[in-house]
């Protein structure tokens, strides 16, 4: 549960990042839309302010919402760039204690039973109270 949530927290950023960025280009858009009498018209001045502050507001909220959508992208690449890592450094370990149980045990491992996880069904390995695959606890065999 907790895995799935994890993975998928790059939508948070994403989906605030979209609505400030659609607010952001609203403001500007409003921005743009008000038309400039002369400057002898006596709204003049309250319109120039007027669209300014528009621009302003539309212009944060357009990098805020901008900012969103790469903290979005950051993330979820993250999130699964640590996975492929975490799994690559797993499968590292798992084969390397292999190729070491075999030759501290001098390659008998033909001799011995293979134990195998009865929650998820990967190889135990020699020694290992837990499962190198999802972690169960795994009773030493009897000799
Ligand atoms: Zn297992």
């Amino acid at each position: 549960m907790e895995k799935s949530k994890k993975s998928f927290l790059w939508v948070i950023p994403l989906i605030i990042g979209i609505i400030i960025g659609c607010i952001g280009i609203s403001y500007l858009a409003r921005a743009n839309s008000i038309s400039l009498p002369s400057m002898s018209s006596s709204d003049w001045f309250y319109l120039k302010s007027e669209r300014s502050r528009y621009l302003a507001i539309g212009i944060v909220l357009s990098i805020v919402g901008l900012f969103g959508l790469i903290l979005s992208a950051t993330t979820f690449i993250l999130t699964n760039t640590a996975k492929k890592v975490k799994n690559t450094v797993k499968t590292t370990i798992t084969t390397s204690q292999t190729i070491l149980t075999n030759i501290l045990s001098g390659k008998k491992e033909d001799n011995k039973v293979k134990r195998y996880c009865s929650y998820c069904g990967s190889l135990i390995e020699e020694g290992m109270s837990s499962c190198s695959g999802c972690g169960a606890k795994v009773f030493k065999e009897n000799k």
